[in-house]
C-alpha cells in the first residue's frame, strides 16, 4: 500500500489530488481514536484558544481606539467618549494589559498541555507500531527491509510528536486569529477590510499550492531517508562481511548515491518550505502598503480617522502573521501527514497469521484428555505405560513463498512419538521450509499439519512454541543476562535454570563467567564463542520441556571439543521427545530412526541407513561423495 503511494501523482492529475485530500481525512481520522484517549486534554488544550484568541484579535482595536481618543476622533466607542481623555486612555490601557496578562499565561500553558497530548498520542502509536510489527508473519519481514520498518518506528513517529511539540496544532488557533480578525475588520471598516481580503485570497490559494508540492517533495524525502537507514543498517550488521569481501569502497559508493538522491530530495522539500515564508514576507508589507495608500485617500476624504486607519496597518500585520505561522506549522502537519500515512500503513499491514478466535483444543487440554482416556483404556486392561505424544503428520503439504512456485510439494507423512527423524537434501531441498511450516512462521498454500491429530491453525501459536523449541544453527542472543536469555522473558525460577544448564552441559562454562547467571550478554552474543550460544539455546529448549525438538542444522559450526560436550547434551535432550534434525553431515544423524531424503521439495526416499544405502539412490550417492570429502 505505501508503495503505491511513494510514487507520488502527476500533479495536474485531479482524480489523483482528490485521493490525496481523501487520504489527509482518512489519516486525520485515524487519528482520532488516540485522541480520544485524553480527551479531558484535547478539550482544555482547545478551549484556552478562545480566550487567547480574543485578546490577540483586540490588541489593534485598542490601539486604534487609544488614537482616535487623543485625536478627538468621531470613530471613539461610546463607552469612552463620554469620558475624560485621562479616564479613556485608563480604561484602554486597563483594557491593553488584561490582554497581554491572558496572552502572557495562557500562551506557555497551552503550549504545555498541547505537548503533552502529542506525547500521549505518540507513545500510544509507538506502543502499538511496536505490537503489531513483532506480531507480523515472517513473510513480512521477507520483503520488507529492517531499516525501512526501524526508520518507520523511530524518525516517522518522531515527525508526528513534532506536529505537536513545535506547537503545530496551534494552527486551529491561527485559523481562529484569523477568523476574529475578519470580523473586527469588517465592523470597523468594510472597505479596508475587503481589500486585505482581496490581497488574502490569491496568496492563500498559492500557499496551498506550495504546500501540496512540500508534501510529495517530502514523502520521496522520506521513502529516501528510508533507503538511507536500510543500507546503514545492512553495512553494520554484516560488517564482517563487508571487511571480509573488501566491499568498504563499493559500499561506500552505493551509500554515496543513495545519500546523493536524499539531499536532493530534502533540497526540494527546503525549497518549497521558503517559498511559501518569503511569498508571505513580501505579500504582507504589500498588503499594509496597500491599506496605507487606500486608508490615506480615504482619510483625506474624511472618511477615515486616524485611529482606524492605524488599527487596520496593525491588523495587516497580525492578519498574515497568522498565515505566516499557518504556513509555518502547515509544514511540520504536512511532515507529520507523510509520517501518518506510513505509520498507518504498517499498522494497516494485516497480521497474516493468527490465533483463532475460538481454537478448538488446546494441545495442553487435549494431551489432558488424551491422557485421560488412555489412562482409563490401560486401567480397564490392566496395562500400566504412559502414553507418547508428540505426533506430526503433514497431510499433501504444498507451500510456496510466491504465488505458484512450489518449494515444497505433495508432502503426506507421519512422524511417530518420540522418534527421531533426520531431513536431508541438497540446499534449497527445502529443509528449512518444512521446519518453518511446522513452527507456523509460514502457512501451508495447500495441505495440513497435525500435532497429536490437531491442525497447527487450531492451536494458539504461544502453546504451539512452548510444545515444540527450535534450535536454529546460529542461536540468537538478546542484550541482556544469561538468565534472561535463557528463560526469554518467562517465569522460571533460579533452581529450574541451574537445572536447565545442567542438563545441557552449559552449567559450568555459566559459573565461570564473572557475575555467573547475572553476566550481561551484548546483542547477538559476541562476546561468548558459537558453541556455548548453541549451548544456551539447548538450555533454553531444555527448560520449557518439549514434545517435539527441532534442530536445524544446531551442530554445523562447532569446533571437536564443544561438539562433544553438545552431543552429549542432545542426546540428553533428544531422550522422549519426538526430534526432526536437519543435517549437512550425514555422519552426524546415522543413528536416527528414519532419514527423509529431500529434493526441490519432495520427498523421494526415506528409511533408516542401512536401507537407504542398500537402495543405491540419492541419499546413498550424497553419503558417499560425504564419505570421499571425508
Ligand atoms: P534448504 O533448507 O533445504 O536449504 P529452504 O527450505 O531454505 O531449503 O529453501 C527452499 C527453497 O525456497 C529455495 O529454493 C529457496 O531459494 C526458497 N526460499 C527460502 N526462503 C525463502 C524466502 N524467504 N522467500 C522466498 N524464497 C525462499
Amino acid at each position: 500500500m505505501i508503495d503505491n503511494m511513494s510514487i507520488y501523482p502527476n500533479k495536474k492529475k485531479s482524480p489523483e489530488k482528490s485521493r490525496q485530500n481523501q487520504n489527509d481525512w482518512r489519516l486525520f481520522l485515524r487519528l482520532l481514536p488516540y485522541a480520544r484517549r485524553s480527551v479531558g486534554l484535547l478539550v482544555v488544550s482547545m478551549f484556552l484558544l478562545i480566550p487567547l484568541g480574543i485578546a490577540n484579535s483586540v490588541q489593534p482595536l485598542l490601539i486604534g481606539q487609544a488614537i482616535s481618543l487623543i485625536r478627538q476622533e468621531p470613530s471613539v466607542y461610546e463607552f469612552i467618549k463620554n469620558r475624560s481623555l485621562y479616564e479613556g486612555l485608563t480604561i484602554i490601557q486597563g483594557l491593553f494589559l488584561i490582554t497581554i496578562i491572558i496572552k502572557l499565561l495562557l500562551t506557555g500553558y497551552q503550549g504545555y498541555l498541547v505537548q503533552k497530548l502529542g506525547q500521549k498520542i505518540t507513545a500510544e502509536i509507538r506502543k502499538d507500531l511496536f505490537h503489531h510489527v513483532t506480531s507480523l508473519a515472517v513473510k513480512y519481514f521477507d520483503r520488507t527491509p529492517v531499516g525501512k520498518l526501524i526508520t518507520r518506528l523511530t524518525s516517522d513517529v518522531e515527525s508526528l510528536g513534532d506536529v505537536f511539540a513545535t506547537g503545530a496544532v496551534g494552527i486551529f488557533a491561527d485559523l481562529f486569529s484569523m477568523l476574529l480578525i475578519i470580523g473586527f475588520m469588517f465592523s470597523i471598516q468594510w472597505q479596508l477590510a475587503i481589500l486585505l481580503l482581496l490581497i488574502l485570497l490569491p496568496i492563500s490559494c498559492l500557499i496551498i499550492y506550495f504546500q501540496k508540492q512540500y508534501r510529495q517533495a517530502n514523502y520521496k524525502t522520506r521513502e529516501e531517508l528510508s533507503k538511507l537507514n536500510s543500507q546503514l543498517q545492512e553495512n553494520i550488521v554484516g560488517v564482517n562481511v563487508v571487511q571480509l569481501f573488501r566491499r568498504e569502497k563499493f559500499n561506500a559508493e552505493l551509500f554515496r548515491e543513495t545519500n546523493k538522491k536524499y539531499v536532493a530530495e530534502v533540497d526540494t522539500s527546503i525549497w518549497y518550505d521558503s517559498a511559501v515564508s518569503s511569498t508571505l514576507e513580501w505579500v504582507s508589507l504589500i498588503a499594509i502598503a496597500g491599506v496605507l495608500w487606500v486608508g490615506s485617500l480615504l482619510i483625506l476624504r474624511d472618511n477615515l480617522s486616524f485611529g482606524i486607519l492605524s488599527a487596520f496597518v496593525l491588523y495587516g500585520q497580525k492578519l498574515f502573521f497568522p498565515l505566516q505561522n499557518f504556513a509555518e506549522k502547515f509544514t511540520t502537519i504536512q511532515a507529520g501527514f507523510t509520517a501518518i500515512e506510513r505509520v498507518i500503513g504498517i499498522l494497516d499491514e494485516p497480521i497474516e497469521i493468527k490465533d483463532k478466535s475460538n481454537p478448538r483444543l488446546s494441545i495442553l487440554d487435549n494431551q489432558f484428555c488424551y491422557i485421560d482416556e488412555i489412562i482409563r483404556d490401560l486401567e480397564a486392561q490392566n496395562f500400566n505405560t504412559a502414553p507418547e505424544l508428540g505426533e506430526i503428520r503433514f497431510e499433501n503439504v504444498w507451500f510456496a513463498y510466491k504465488d505458484d512456485d512450489y518449494v515444497i510439494k505433495n508432502l503426506d507423512f507421519i512422524i511417530h512419538p518420540g522418534e527421531k527423524i533426520a531431513l536431508v537434501g541438497p540446499t534449497g531441498a527445502g529443509k528449512s521450509s518444512i521446519i518453518r511450516l511446522l513452527c507456523r512462521l509460514y502457512e501451508p498454500t495447500k495441505g495440513r499439519i497435525l500435532i497429536d491429530g490437531i491442525d497447527i491453525r487450531e492451536i494458539p501459536q504461544a502453546e504451539l512454541r512452548r510444545y515444540m523449541a527450535v534450535i536454529l544453527q546460529e542461536a540468537f542472543l538478546f542484550a541482556g543476562d544469561v538468565k534472561s536469555n535463557i528463560t526469554l522473558g518467562d517465569n522460571y525460577t533460579l533452581e529450574e535454570i541451574e537445572q536447565a544448564a545442567q542438563k545441557t552441559n552449559v552449567a559450568d562454562f555459566i559459573q565461570q563467567l564473572p557475575q555467573g547467571y547475572d553476566t550481561q550478554l551484548r546483542e547477538r552474543g559476541t562476546n561468548i564463542s558459537s558453541g556455548e550460544k548453541q549451548l544456551l539455546a539447548f538450555a533454553r529448549a531444555a527448560i520449557r520441556n518439549p514434545q517435539i525438538l527441532v534442530l536445524d542444522e544446531a551442530t554445523a559450526n562447532l569446533d571437536v571439543g564443544t561438539e562433544a560436550l553438545i552431543q552429549q547434551a542432545l542426546n540428553q535432550l533428544l531422550i522422549k521427545r519426538t526430534a526432526i534434525i536437519i543435517a549437512h553431515r550425514l555422519s552426524t544423524i546415522r543413528n536416527v530412526d528414519r532419514i527423509f531424503v529431500l529434493k526441490r521439495g519432495e520427498l523421494i526416499e526415506q528409511g533408516s541407513h542401512e536401507k537407504l544405502i542398500a537402495q543405491s539412490g540419492l541419499y546413498s550417492t550424497l553419503h558417499n561423495l560425504q564419505m570421499l570429502g571425508t
